[in-house]
């Protein structure tokens, strides 16, 4: 089963992730995770990444597509959750052009949706725990907005397959919410 979630950040989509993963068996694939694993090899990728990340901009589409071409091809005969990408339009195209040349579909499309204030106020609150980069108040605002401009298009790109999940709630409901649907 290939499956991709998506939803701003903040809607929990890592932690949903997660949970999918070790339910139905799947490798969980975050983009954001294997970046910053990149960030602390020192890698070129790394490198180019980090800058972009730090400002809660994206990193270019090449750079992701390259790095996710390679990781799917190695995965082909797993069962994946995508969660981080694709983030923009040409990456939604990237990705249907990889799974397609490796004769392979996206099974299902979850998409996280939470109002914008509960959001900011979730991500203010994890950046006291977290000491990442990128969770200051001003980065957290603008990754929100970088969101809704490059990101949310993807709903309208994947509108035959979405399935809305209602992200406000506690992990448990909203994790109920997806097994209520995906089975
Ligand atoms: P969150 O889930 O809170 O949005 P992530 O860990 O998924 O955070 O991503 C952190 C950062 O990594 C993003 O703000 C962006 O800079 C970079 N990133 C992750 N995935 C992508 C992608 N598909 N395209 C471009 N940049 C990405």
């Amino acid at each position: 089963m290939k499956l991709l979630i998506m939803g701003p950040p903040g809607a929990g989509k890592g932690t949903q992730a997660k949970i999918l993963s070790s339910k139905f068996n799947l490798i969980h694939l975050s983009t954001g995770d294997i970046l910053r694993s990149e960030i602390s090899k020192g890698s070129s990728t790394g490198i180019e990444a980090q800058s972009y990340m730090n400002a809660g901009n994206l990193v270019p589409d090449k750079v992701l597509l390259a790095m996710m071409e390679t990781t799917l091809e190695n995965f082909k005969e797993n069962g994946l959750i995508l969660d981080g990408f694709p983030r923009t339009i040409p990456q939604a195209e990237g990705l249907s052009a990889i799974f397609e040349s490796l004769n392979q579909k996206i099974d299902y499309v979850i998409n996280i949706y939470v109002n914008e204030d509960v959001l900011i106020n979730r991500l203010v609150e994890r950046a006291e725990k977290s000491g990442r980069a990128d969770d200051t108040k001003e980065v957290i605002v603008n990754r929100q907005k970088v969101y809704q401009e490059l990101t949310a298009p993807l709903i309208k790109f994947y509108n035959n397959e979405i399935i809305n999940i209602d992200g406000d709630g506690s992990i448990k409901k909203v994790t109920s919410r997806i097994f209520n649907i995906i089975k």
